[in-house]
């Protein structure tokens, strides 16, 4: 199809993420990806290639169109690429779980399988939920959070998500009321931390789970924070008897330098998602781990099953290729790698600091951010960076890259001379 035909079908027809319909800008077409690099349908600023800045939203954290990943679903796509979860059983989606449960903090120790990350949070929310009605205490139903984060786009992960400026707004009188507190100060402050205490032994009657995204705040904001405050809600969570669930779905699988941003606190969650790079990238997958005691409250109850079942739950492509990405992680230095990229966000990013405008910059594993004191341009920013052969996808006030692992230092250090020339266009 030519590229100018493509593009008007799509404004046409095709929603994109947050967009309009019909849409008003034109997408890149992509015609193919490999390593760290998207090859565009026709060349864009000059371009016919860029680097990838942005890992596909956190995913592809091997690269694109890996041999081993390639392998792992081109082998499984003969022995079956699908078959239904309802009393029906498969190596791929059991030896996931099982790998699942060996990799995260313990005592997590049952998975269920989604198919994104916004369900995996409804699954998170739901067995919390159900725990507590189960178990006589059916009025514990509310959420709490800090302001910041982000959890999905479905409904009960829209009512955790930062309330203001964030992308629900509209839907803040609709949705389920839940308890915030402010966003997470950068460093400890114990003023912070009683703070918390405070509103989880306030809150406790009414509250199932409190629900927060360890150590950086993604979508809602690019926010990083102690991990000492993880080991606070941990430890008011036990006091009040209320669940603790961690949506590891941008951190999980070394994005911020420990295999779990949980790790960085050494504490465990009573339930944990995990979604995005957890199949590289390759296949929508997702899952939701919880402990045996929230398992065992749910069993008890009046209803002893867990009443959700998506239709592709336990896909045995993408369980394939999560299991062959996770061992691809694991089988190579890849604490390294997020290590070298780190130091190569720090240099590089540095000398952004000093353009007018630029408000913040800042750096967490292999999490590069630069903040403005003003709403980017959106076209401007990505124009400047495609220009630099860079792919990356600013949003409100923020330009951001979180590389592949795989990304070599000079690649890393083009990806920072184009987040510097988005945030000098924008
Ligand atoms: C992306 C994200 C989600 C939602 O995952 P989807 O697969 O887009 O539904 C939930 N929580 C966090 C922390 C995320 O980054």
């Amino acid at each position: 199809m030519r590229n100018d035909e493509l593009l008007a079908l799509d404004r046409a027809h095709v929603w994109h993420p947050y967009g309009p319909m019909p849409g008003r800008t034109d997408p890149l077409v992509v015609a193919s990806a490999s390593g760290v690099r998207l090859r565009l349908a026709e060349p864009a600023e000059g371009r016919d290639e860029l680097i990838d800045g942005m890992s596909s939203w956190w995913s592809a954290i091997h690269g694109y169109n890996h041999p081993v990943l390639n392998e792992a679903v081109k082998g499984q796509l003969d022995r079956m690429s699908h078959v239904m979860f309802g009393g029906l059983t498969h190596e791929p989606a059991v030896r996931l779980a099982a790998r699942l449960v060996e990799i995260t903090p313990e005592p997590l120790r049952h998975v269920f399988l989604s198919d994104s990350g916004s369900v995996a949070v409804e699954v998170a929310v739901k067995m919390c939920l159900q725990h507590w009605r189960s178990v006589g205490r059916p009025g514990k139903q509310r959420l709490l959070t800090w302001r910041g984060g982000y959890h999905g786009d479905t409904w009960q992960p829209m009512s955790v998500c930062d309330p203001q400026g964030g992308m629900h707004e509209l839907w803040s009188g609709v949705l389920q009321r839940q308890v915030f507190v402010d966003a997470p100060p950068v460093a400890y402050e114990e003023s912070y931390a009683e703070l918390l205490r405070t509103e989880i032994a306030r809150h406790a009657d009414e509250l199932a789970a409190v629900i927060v995204e360890p150590v950086v705040q993604g979508a809602g904001g690019m926010r990083f924070h102690d991990p000492a405050y993880l080991k606070v809600l941990r430890e008011a969570c036990d006091e009040h008897d209320v669940l603790l669930v961690f949506d590891e779905i941008a951190t999980g699988f070394g994005r911020t330098g420990t295999l779990f941003a949980a790790d960085q606190a050494g504490v465990s969650p009573d339930v944990m998602c995990v979604g995005k790079a957890l199949t590289g990238g390759y296949l929508s997958m997702a899952a939701t781990l919880c402990t045996s005691k929230v398992a065992d409250g749910i069993s008890q109850g009046e209803v002893p099953v867990l009443a959700h079942g998506p239709t592709f739950m336990g896909n045995p492509l993408a369980s394939a290729v999560a299991l062959a990405s996770i061992d691809l992680l694991l089988s190579r230095d890849w604490a390294v790698d997020v290590k070298r990229i780190e130091a190569g966000l720090r240099e590089g990013l540095a000398p952004v600091a000093g353009l007018p405008g630029v408000k913040d910059v800042r750096v967490c594993g292999a999490i590069g951010v630069v903040q403005l004191d003003h709403a980017i341009d959106m076209a401007a920013a990505t124009r400047a960076a495609v220009g630099a052969g860079v792919w990356l996808r600013p949003f409100r006030d923020l330009i951001y890259t979180m590389p592949p692992y795989v990304t070599g230092d000079e690649d890393l250090a083009r990806i920072c001379a184009g987040v510097h020339a988005a945030a000098a266009a924008g």
